[in-house]
Parts: C-alpha cells; sequence; structure tokens
C-alpha cells in the first residue's frame, strides 16, 4: 500500500527501542537540545519554545519528531507540535471554546447529548497538538484522573440509564496500560445500558507502536468497540501508522477518522484528497472535519469558515462520497454540519438542487 513518508530512525537507537511504545515515551522530545537532534529549529521555534513553557507542554515522540521536515519550518507534521511565537498572538481565542467545564456532571465526564458522553479517561498523550482543543487540562496535573475518580465517574455512567455511547478520550485512553484500559472497559460493559464504547486516539498517528496484536485482542473482546483517530496531512500516513490501523481494523473494530482543519496545513483540496483518498485505502472512514475552535493560541491554524465550505464543495464528484469527512462546526450545543447548500428549494412540483458541476436539476416532486 502507498505510503508518504518514512521515518528516520537516529544512529545509534536499535531496532527494537525504536519500535517499542515504551522506549518512544520514555524517550520524547521535550527541550530544543533534543528536538536538535531531528531538526534545524527555526529562531521563531526557538524563542516559542522558551516563552510558551509554562503555557502548554511541548512534547513529541521521536517517531513524530522523524517524520518532520528537518529543514522547512512550514512542514506541515513540524507545525502542529511545535511552538510557534503565532501562538502568542491570539487576542480573540478562549480556554474553553466548547463550554466543557458546565457541560460536566462529573469530573472529566462532558455531557452534550442525552444519550452519549466524552469520558477524560486521562490527561496524558504521547505528544501535545499545538491546536488542541483540551489544552486547558492536558499534562495538567489537576486534570489527572485518580482511580477514585474514575469510579466516581463509571458510578455515574451506571445510575445514568440514558448513556448509550461512551467515548473515551482524554488525553488519550492508548496512553493506558493494556490491563488499565482492559479493567476500565470490562468496568464499562458491566453497565447494561452501555451498548457502544469508542476510543478517540491520535496514537496510531503519532505513536503506532502502541497498536500491537495484544492490545487488539484486548480490545475485540469487548466488542462493539469503535476507534477514532486523527491523521491531518497524508506525510503522516506511513507505513508503520497503515500497520497499527489495518491491526485494529483486522480485529473487527470500525476505524474512523477525525481531522481539524489547518491553516497552512491541510486546507487545500489537493491536500485533503490524498489524505482522504489514503485512508480510504486502509480502510478508515473518513468521519469528520473539524473547523479549528475560537481556542486560545490557535488564531493562525483559523480557517474562515466560507474557505472551509468552498475547499469541500471543490471535493465533491473529485472523488468517492466516502472519501469526503462531514465538514462540522463544534459547539456548546453539539456538532452542526457546515457545507455547501446544494438545495435551491421548490419549484412549483419540483424540487430543484445544485450537483457537484454547477448543473441544475429539478426532480419532481408533487
Ligand atoms: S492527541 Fe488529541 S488530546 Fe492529545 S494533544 Fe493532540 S489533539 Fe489534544
Amino acid at each position: 500500500m502507498k505510503f508518504f513518508n518514512s521515518e528516520r530512525r537516529p544512529d545509534g537507537v536499535a531496532e527494537a527501542d525504536w519500535t517499542s511504545a515504551t522506549w518512544q515515551m520514555q524517550n520524547r522530545v521535550r527541550d530544543a537540545e533534543g528536538l536538535a537532534r531531528f531538526i534545524s529549529p527555526s529562531a521563531d521555534e526557538l524563542a516559542a519554545i522558551e516563552k510558551l513553557a509554562t503555557t502548554f507542554r511541548f512534547v513529541i515522540t521521536p517517531y513524530y519528531a522523524s517524520l518532520m521536515d528537518p529543514d522547512d519550518p512550514a512542514c506541515p507534521l513540524r507545525r502542529q507540535v511545535v511552538p510557534a511565537c503565532a501562538e502568542l498572538e491570539d487576542s480573540a481565542g478562549l480556554e474553553d471554546p466548547l463550554d466543557e467545564v458546565a457541560h460536566s456532571p462529573v469530573k472529566n465526564v462532558i455531557r452534550v447529548y442525552p444519550d452519549r458522553i466524552a469520558f477524560c479517561v486521562n490527561n496524558e498523550c504521547a505528544l501535545y497538538c499545538r491546536f488542541c482543543l483540551r489544552k486547558r487540562m492536558v499534562g495538567e496535573p489537576d486534570w489527572a484522573m485518580q482511580k477514585r475518580e474514575l469510579g466516581e465517574a463509571l458510578d455515574w455512567i451506571a445510575r445514568t440509564p440514558e448513556i448509550r455511547d461512551v467515548l473515551l478520550t482524554g488525553g488519550d485512553p492508548l496512553v493506558y496500560s493494556d490491563d488499565r484500559l482492559d479493567w476500565l472497559i470490562t468496568r464499562l460493559r458491566e453497565i447494561p445500558h452501555v451498548e457502544i464504547v469508542r476510543l478517540g486516539t491520535r496514537l496510531p498517528v503519532t505513536l503506532p507502536y502502541r497498536v500491537t496484536d495484544e492490545l487488539c485482542e484486548r480490545l475485540r473482546k469487548h466488542h462493539p468497540v469503535w476507534v477514532n483517530t486523527h491523521f491531518n496531512h497524508p506525510r503522516e500516513i506511513t507505513e508503520p501508522a497503515i500497520e497499527a490501523c489495518t491491526r485494529l481494523v483486522d480485529a473487527g473494530i470500525p476505524v474512523g477518522n477525525q481531522s481539524v482543519l489547518l491553516k497552512g496545513i491541510n486546507d487545500d483540496p489537493e491536500t485533503m484528497k490524498q489524505l482522504n483518498e489514503a485512508l480510504v485505502a486502509m480502510r478508515v472512514r473518513p468521519y469528520y472535519c473539524y473547523q479549528a475552535q475560537l481556542l486560545a493560541g490557535t488564531a493562525h491554524f483559523r480557517v474562515r469558515i466560507e474557505d472551509g465550505i468552498e475547499l469541500f464543495q471543490q471535493l465533491r464528484g473529485r472523488t468517492s462520497g466516502f472519501a469526503i469527512p462531514q465538514y462540522v462546526l463544534d459547539t456548546p450545543h453539539g456538532k452542526v454540519p457546515i457545507s455547501y447548500p446544494t438545495s435551491r428549494g421548490r419549484a412549483g412540483d419540483d424540487y430543484v438542487v445544485e450537483a457537484w458541476n454547477g448543473g441544475i436539476w429539478r426532480e419532481p416532486n408533487p
């Protein structure tokens, strides 16, 4: 299968270490010196690492760092994870634009819909994305979940019979050990009204070696289990990432992708088409593409909504329908699809629509 980028394992690192999730987590890049082992940091990046040290954690897996272009500060992978001074220039951004704290009946459970919750089971990720919606909590000790707090959240789910669909998120639930994850899903499976367990994880992208056969065997026991991951750019589709997604799918786990529309990273039709066609080729379904939120420190990532609508309209008719994710705006009221208005309304006994190529069709609809 076609992949777009190859990792560059540094000299002196044994393959057995490099492909171990534990080694990757223990050897993450956390400072300018570590970063310089993979890229030539620009003056802006160096200044940002210093200025933002106390604002939002900077941590990158060696695997992901090795995918970045060492000489191009505009590299679409580098921009997602390396601090930039532009993060200091956002007067409009908010700390919690979706009002998640106000939608939380118990610590780290977010309920926007009657029947579903996002359950932030930890606040740890393999790396920290500069545009993360949960910047306020990831890596912050106050938001970590103690076992007692996990128990309180599980008790709340057990006494709330409307909840049929639980999304384990964070942070990243795959940062958990296999045993801990198995324990948590077993507890959820003991609750009769929980029908679906979903995992939201970026580890197939940022640390694909975490997705082992052993993990997939554990997950398979708890079906129906769904996974949504988070590829934003075709260059994140590497051989190990394809293997990780293939393992999940082969274990009977439907895998979807939720990307974020990011200025200068994936906000052009060709990149978006390549990304989503490659996802489909590895049996990952493009699900949502989020409009970047009005989040503190992310003005340089936000695309005008009209431009996002235009981008996805350009994909219609030019690739398979299921290779086009739904472009959505997340709001405190839930997700709202935003798309080019193809319905032209009623004209007498006809309903009028506009096709992908601009053709107008009148469907008899007495
Ligand atoms: S992996 Fe997800 S939760 Fe973690 S920092 Fe990135 S966007 Fe945030």
